[in-house]
């Protein structure tokens, strides 16, 4: 056998990973959504968390799930750019969404303070509301905070006890927000942004401290292209197969292989959105 052959056969059956945030319900991913994840398993992506963002977006990920079982699941919620929308029959349609065993998680749900596309006291009802969901159908967070981490923890902390577990999405914080997010038990995500040369220094300064069981990789795809990609796909679009190049930069990040950072995500993301054991090929 060809030497060259042989490494790249060791080089695929180590890396093993999940992107827990992709928004592959987006529009961008319309005209070749079957090709993009066809390219992320040729990457190790084996498997695929597809966020929902509105009612809408829920119900388009859980179909997609169903036509993908074992590799896809999604997130059911209501982002906080959405918040103004929610209401009882939102409410409603998240609880059936939740009863499907390829729905994982209660969101994205949270609160963004930065765009402010929401009303502040909207986005923290759409919150807590989204909190009570979680709670009554024992399946975790996948939680959404920009520019509101103050009044994020107020509303979090005193429900903590009712969840069964969240992660604290694409977090870009730094050494103070993550004990906070730590004290709470939460997994940590980290994205592309910490490729981000100008933007990513606090998070590459806190990547040491998240301990290796909480953390999950993500790309949140279609955003969050990686800056360091090379070369850069045109359009500047994100996609899942590029969670290998986040795995790369997360491990070198915290001065581990990426086999074992792979190994540790994979785990951790099985376990906190209780995804069903894979055969072994
Ligand atoms: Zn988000």
């Amino acid at each position: 056998m060809p030497r060259s052959s042989r490494v790249v056969t060791i080089r695929r059956e180590m890396l093993q990973i999940i992107d827990i945030g992709a928004n592959l319900t987006h529009d961008s991913f319309d005209a070749d959504r079957d090709a993009v994840l066809s390219r992320a398993a040729a990457a190790g992506v084996t498997r695929l968390i597809v966020t929902g963002t509105s009612v809408t977006s829920s119900v388009q990920a859980g179909a997609l799930c169903e036509a993908h079982p074992g590799t896809l699941f999604a997130t059911a919620g209501v982002h906080p750019h959405h918040a103004a929308d929610f209401d009882a029959h939102s409410a409603t349609a998240l609880r059936s969404l939740l009863a499907n065993p390829a729905v994982v998680a209660v969101g994205e749900c949270g609160l963004d303070f930065f765009r402010d596309f929401a009303p502040r006291d909207a986005q923290r009802r759409a919150f807590a509301a989204q909190l009570d969901l979680a709670a009554d159908s024992e399946k975790p967070v996948f939680l959404h905070q920009r520019d509101a981490h103050d009044a994020f923890v107020e509303i979090l902390a005193p429900q903590r006890n009712r969840l069964v577990g969240g992660v604290a999405h694409c977090f870009t914080g730094g050494a103070a927000e993550l004990a906070a997010y730590l004290d709470l038990d939460l997994y940590i995500g980290v994205t592309g942004w910490v490729c981000d040369e100008r933007r990513g220094s606090e998070l590459r300064a806190a990547l040491p401290r998240i301990p290796l069981d909480r953390l999950l990789i993500e790309t949140d795809a279609p955003y969050l292209l990686p800056r360091d990609l090379k070369p850069k796909p045109q359009g500047g679009r994100n996609e899942p197969a590029f969670l290998a190049h986040i795995l790369e930069r997360v491990a070198a990040g915290v001065n581990r292989s990426p086999a074992s950072v792979a190994a540790a995500t994979t785990a951790n993301a099985a376990r906190l959105f209780g995804l069903p054991e894979t055969p072994t090929a």
